[in-house]
């Protein structure tokens, strides 16, 4: 064997693609969109760099930071991922934060997105959680195409359900400002739906 060839084949052995990595284990991942866009969109060359709606990307992470704190707190395994992530996750729960833009201010609000039917229970704790506190318009789940069909829950196996939620509509102004204070109140929301998800039997 020629020396070429043969650091031809340690470079093939070497490569991070040439054996699909196993998943990571966690009790819960919590996501947060558009974090770490721009810069990360060079990776995911297939995925369209949304940036979300104007101050989204300020707020998610002040709420996924909170959810994450609280369920470590109470001795949570959580994997803390900004939007683009790679390889893939084991969890019982995965929870993708958004907050929801239109070009007709005030025609949405909250909304939960999921793509197997095995999380809709987990969309309707959400829902069922969510509505005893948020004053505005709550869509039907999956109400958009991009819900359903959201890139993240590709990378994840949730047992107890994988979802994208809406945290209510940041273009209208009546929400945002409802909203504005209430940020950490809404990850340790988040935090106690997951608690109460993976308690479930
Ligand atoms: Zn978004």
């Amino acid at each position: 064997m020629t020396a070429a060839i043969w650091l031809a084949l340690v470079a093939a052995l070497a490569s991070p693609v040439s054996v699909p990595a196993a998943p990571q284990h966690f009790d819960a991942l919590i996501s947060t969109g558009h974090e770490g866009r721009p810069a990360s969109c060079i990776h995911f060359p297939t995925r369209h760099c949304n940036l979300g709606a104007s101050g989204e990307r300020q707020w998610t992470p002040i709420v996924a930071d909170e959810a994450a704190r609280a369920l470590r707190a109470d001795g949570f395994a959580v994997a803390r991922e900004p939007a683009d992530f790679f390889g893939t996750f084991a969890v019982k729960a995965a929870v993708f934060i958004h907050f929801d833009g239109s070009d007709r201010p005030c025609s949405t609000g909250a909304s939960i997105g999921y793509h197997e039917s095995s999380s809709s229970a987990a969309a309707g704790l959400w829902r069922s959680l969510y509505t005893r506190y948020f004053p505005f318009r709550f869509m039907p789940d999956n109400f958009t195409d991009n819900l359903r069909d959201y890139y993240g829950f590709r990378q994840i196996h949730a047992s107890r359900g994988a979802l994208v939620v809406e945290l209510g509509e940041i273009t209208c102004p009546a929400q945002r400002q409802w909203l504005a204070p209430r940020l950490k109140w809404e990850g340790d929301l988040i935090a106690y739906a997951v608690k109460l998800l993976i308690a479930r039997k």
